[in-house]
């Protein structure tokens, strides 16, 4: 990875997007019309929500292998299913075990791996850290809300697994919708908090609360003088652009929380998530026509994954096409260690190399950072930024001065990517165990 030809990324592929009739394609959607499809409602009726709809839309186009392999699937991921079409018709059907797209949002059963001993269901320690229930503090003049938790798409290799889309066969999950009287609590807490100017509101997704609870949460936030900048984080535009097209009452709701913002000075922007350049279409780039005309600014959140965005033509491209329809990279997360995720986790010192290769690409404001949240609560730290990286064993030992000054942190690369030697070492719970403390004493 050290010696990347630059100069095989063309440099003016960003500036294609894509806008054939792709979904026509999918033989149960041969003669939706365009219009059709550039409708939110289209897209939400006919969401994939069961395994058993893949096999119904796709016909004979997907093999009996294949759809057995799908199934599979659904036993063993932590996540239920729910693809919109736009996404659905999106995927390479002509080799759908190789499409980074098939990758994030319909998992097969043959490409899981051992969940890292080391793994944890909350691996952020959000819940540890949470006052009041649908939030999150952890930095002084920060917080996260949930205020729902359900999304339009659900991601296979979600960080928030743990309560995200219902119960699955594997998981038990107490998830929760919009409740007006928590976010009250949420509002209260606030506001009696005067250290915290900065409010995301995550899930679940944004693009799921309704034109009145988007005002709602908005103005309420917006009201809390202290409170200084707020961000919606949906991967709305991503996965489901007909909605910021097509759903006028829900853009009215936006854009009057924005002007209320802009009316007292504040700032109110999104957060979404892009992964992969193969998302990136047409539409993308309309709906973000939209959002900048009315003065929104959007910000990128990318997740890096084994087989999805982890070569630099890929993640040079999503970045430079980010860049180019006004979507400003911010960071590339290295994989959280959460359940049924082991196949997606790259090692630090990937992301430590794909981060050398893409900076300098494009502007500096427009690179995005890579950073490890890191296990236990320690926050974002920039990938290069540990305190001793045991790059053999697969361990990396942190620490988080302002977070948690008293506190080291661990993170640790895939087993599966190490050499044979010390995978061995890793099947055994005491050597492991003098590993990692032999980590942590170096630091
Ligand atoms: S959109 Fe975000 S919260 Fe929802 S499933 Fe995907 S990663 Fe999880």
């Amino acid at each position: 990875m050290t010696n990347i030809d630059h100069s095989k990324i063309p440099d003016l592929e960003h500036r294609n997007f894509r806008n054939d009739d792709f979904w026509q394609k999918i033989p149960a959607w041969a003669g939706v019309t365009r219009g059709e499809f550039s409708d939110h409602l289209w897209q939400l009726k006919n969401s994939i929500r069961k395994i058993d709809q893949v096999k119904k839309v796709l016909g004979d186009k997907i093999s009996k292998e294949f759809f057995e392999d799908l199934q599979k699937g659904q036993q063993i991921t932590p996540m239920n299913i729910r693809i919109t079409p736009y996404v659905f018709a999106l995927i390479n059907w002509d080799d759908p075990e190789n499409c980074p797209l098939r990758k994030q949002f319909l998992p097969i059963g043959s490409q899981f791996l051992e969940d890292h001993p080391m793994h944890m269901a909350d691996s952020l320690s959000e819940d540890v850290d949470s006052p009041v229930p649908m939030l999150t503090h952890r930095y002084p003049d920060k917080v996260l809300f949930l205020p729902l938790t359900i999304c339009p798409v659900y991601c296979s290799y979600c960080t928030r697994s743990r309560v995200i889309g219902g119960s699955t066969e594997s998981v038990e999950k107490e998830s929760y919708g919009a409740n007006q009287k928590h976010w009250d609590n949420v509002f209260a807490y606030l506001a009696q908090h005067p250290k915290v100017e900065d409010v995301v509101i995550s899930g679940g997704d944004a693009f799921m609360l309704n034109p009145k609870q988007i005002q709602y949460i908005g103005e309420n936030l917006l009201k809390i003088p202290h409170i200084r900048r707020i961000r919606y984080a949906t991967k709305g535009i991503a996965i489901f652009p007909q909605k910021i097209l097509t759903d006028d009452k829900w853009m009215e709701a936006l854009v009057k929380v924005h002007k209320l913002a802009i009316g007292f000075g504040k700032q109110m922007v999104i957060h979404t998530h892009f992964s992969s350049p193969l998302e990136i279409t047409k539409w993308s780039q309309m709906a973000m026509d939209r959002l900048f005309s009315e003065g929104i600014l959007v910000r990128n959140q990318a997740v890096l994954q084994e087989g999805v965005n982890n070569h630099v033509d890929e993640m040079v491209l999503l970045t430079r096409k980010l860049g180019y329809m006004n979507i400003q990279p911010y960071y590339v997360y290295m994989h959280d260690m959460v359940p049924g995720c082991e196949h997606f986790r790259t090692t630090l010192g990937e992301g430590e190399e794909l981060e050398k290769a893409v900076r300098g690409t494009t502007a500096g404001f427009n690179t995005p950072t890579f950073v490890c949240d890191l296990p236990g609560g320690g926050g974002k730290r920039h990938v290069a930024s540990y305190e001793y990286y045991d790059q053999e064993n697969g361990i990396s030992v942190w620490r988080a001065p302002y977070v948690k000054p008293d506190k080291v942190f661990t993170y640790f690369d895939p087993i599966h990517k190490l050499a044979p030697d010390a995978q061995d070492r890793w099947k055994d719970a005491a050597t492991r165990k003098a590993m990692i403390d032999e980590a942590i004493k170096k630091v």
